[in-house]
């Protein structure tokens, strides 16, 4: 078998993240300071941030405490005061004019992104205007945050429904896409009249703190969004227990979600979950099959895998099966291997050592269970975070990537013989985030679209996402929706009003 097309590290590779960063047009957003309260607060403690390619050490940041999130969580509350009186064209002018900063300063906000997160440069080029568009698009559902008039019930009486801000919002966002996750939150809380705490990922709190800047420059006042870096359970338990945060929203694992669901019923907060993904990704023998591997190449590389919408399950019709397998592992070898920074890189390193060891267990387990692994030979040039893109064909159910999602470039590909079994078969999973439909039929297409118990569906496409859709999951996939009309709901509380006697 040819090997893969790797793009090894180079001696020139090392260091290449922190020229870079040094090289930055705007050096301010290089902020190893969190922002609390309109200061930006540099901390007696530090923590390191790593190039994941190189695992070298890139820059610090100040590491917060528990005290500094009180400090936080009260100037938010006295920030929204304030906030929520604004006319909501008021706070959409601001909101849209960090949008603008974000993408006038989009080239050094992609370089934070792949410097800390590892994603090929134009990947993050792309979370910079699809991170922005979210505070476009909230700015303008602020203004549409409409309530009703009920047709009464009672004579003389007038029964109405309010949409008002439920107060002080906080995000626990993840490093996979470390300004987008934070700007669909942020603009949908603060389009509401709510303040929003950020905890972002210890491992990507550069670009978060960039983003931090922009909205002080774009006019966002004093309190209204803070960004605290540190201790994930240091930090997320003040905002757990304290009762003046009504809303929490967080984006990563389903581990940690139930865990912060079970820290937040002391406290009964509007919780938002957006968890875990295991994406079946159905192709059936009346497709084009050059658009099917096209839609799940597509579907599982983006990211380098790392991405809650990525196809983990790929089930293919058994008439097109091993054309599918060749097909798919042809157009994977042209993948490019390499440190992000690299324009040509399509495949950058995992962020986290612990995804990198989890992509390896599951290609283990599929092989010593009699998987065909399809993937270039290890290339020692490369850091232990890469994994490099792999196909396992004959996957069976039994086998544990089959059962819990990879997170990473390893796409399993299954054979099945019917849409019955296939829809049991995708349906078989706690999770219930994306699927993937490809079929020529479009009966097929919308019988299968009413069954598949998932939150999001995309017939015969991979790309489907962007600030107008309802972004969220069924089942152990999470709780709420983002972006679209209904993401700002997750920061507002309806409440009715009856006036009697009229
Ligand atoms: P994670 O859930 O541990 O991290 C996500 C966020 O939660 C980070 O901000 C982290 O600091 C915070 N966090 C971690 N432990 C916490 C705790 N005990 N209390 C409060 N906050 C806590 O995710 P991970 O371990 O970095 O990644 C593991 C898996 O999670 C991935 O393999 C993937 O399956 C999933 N994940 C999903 C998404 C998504 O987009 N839905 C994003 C990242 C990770």
């Amino acid at each position: 078998m040819p090997h893969q097309n790797v793009r090894p590290k180079s001696p020139h590779s090392v260091g290449l993240a922190v020229r870079h960063l040094q090289n930055l047009r705007r050096r301010d957003l290089l902020a190893g300071a969190a922002l609390i309260d309109g200061r930006w607060v540099v901390g007696e403690q530090r923590d390191s941030v790593v190039d994941p390619a190189t695992e070298e050490e890139i820059a610090d940041v100040a590491r917060c405490s528990a005290a500094d999130m009180d400090l936080a969580i009260a100037a938010a509350e006295r920030s929204f005061v304030a906030w929520r009186e604004l006319l909501p064209a008021e706070r959409g002018a601001i909101l849209r004019s960090w949008a603008s900063l974000m993408l006038r300063h989009s080239e050094e906000l992609a370089v934070l992104v792949t410097c800390e997160q590892g994603k090929p440069l134009a990947e993050a080029r792309h979370e910079i205007a699809y991170g922005a568009g979210f505070l476009e698009w909230f700015a303008a559902e602020g203004e549409r945050a409409y309530g009703e008039t009920i047709p009464s019930h009672k004579i003389g009486s007038l029964l109405q429904v309010r949409m008002q801000p439920i107060g002080v919002a906080a995000a626990i966002t993840p490093w996979n896409f470390p300004v987008a996750m934070i700007t669909r939150k942020a603009g949908a809380a603060l389009a509401a009249g709510c303040s929003i705490i950020v905890k972002p990922a210890p491992e990507t709190p550069l670009s978060a703190l960039a983003v931090a800047r922009l909205a002080e420059e774009a006019g966002v006042p004093r309190g209204v969004f803070q960004v605290l870096v540190g201790d994930p359970i240091e930090l997320s338990t003040p905002l757990l227990r304290d009762t003046r945060i009504r809303a929490l929203s967080f984006t990563g694992s389903t581990e940690v979600g139930r865990l912060l669901l079970r820290g937040a019923a002391d406290t009964v907060k509007k919780m938002s979950l957006e968890l875990g993904g295991h994406a079946p990704f159905l192709v059936f023998d009346d497709v084009d099959l050059n658009k099917a591997v096209k839609g799940a190449m597509a579907a599982k590389f983006a990211t380098s895998g790392q991405d809650c919408l990525a196809a983990n399950r790929i089930y293919v019709q058994r008439g097109i099966y091993g054309d599918f397998v060749e097909a798919f592992a042809t157009a994977m070898r042209q993948l490019k291997v390499g440190h992000g920074l690299d324009p040509l890189t399509e495949i950058g390193p995992m962020t986290k050592s612990s995804v990198a060891n989890k992509c390896r267990v599951h290609i283990d387990d599929a092989a010593a269970k009699g998987a065909h692994v399809f993937s270039a030979v290890r290339d020692e040039g490369l850091g232990s975070n890469f994994v490099l893109p792999t196909l396992l064909s004959d996957v069976t159910d039994d086998m544990l990537i089959a059962r819990e999602e990879s997170f990473g470039p390893v796409a399993a590909v299954l054979p099945f013989d019917t849409e019955e079994e296939v829809l049991a078969r995708a349906n078989a999973s706690e999770m219930g985030l994306a699927a993937y439909v490809y079929t020529d039929s479009l009966r097929r297409a919308l019988r299968l679209s009413e069954s598949i118990e998932y939150g999001m569906v995309g017939v015969n496409t991979a790309s489907f996402t962007g600030p107008p859709i309802p972004f969220g999951g069924w089942k152990q996939s999470g709780l709420g929706r983002e972006g679209s009309r209904h993401g700002i709901d997750e920061y507002m509380e309806l409440k009715y009003v009856c006036f009697g006697d009229l």
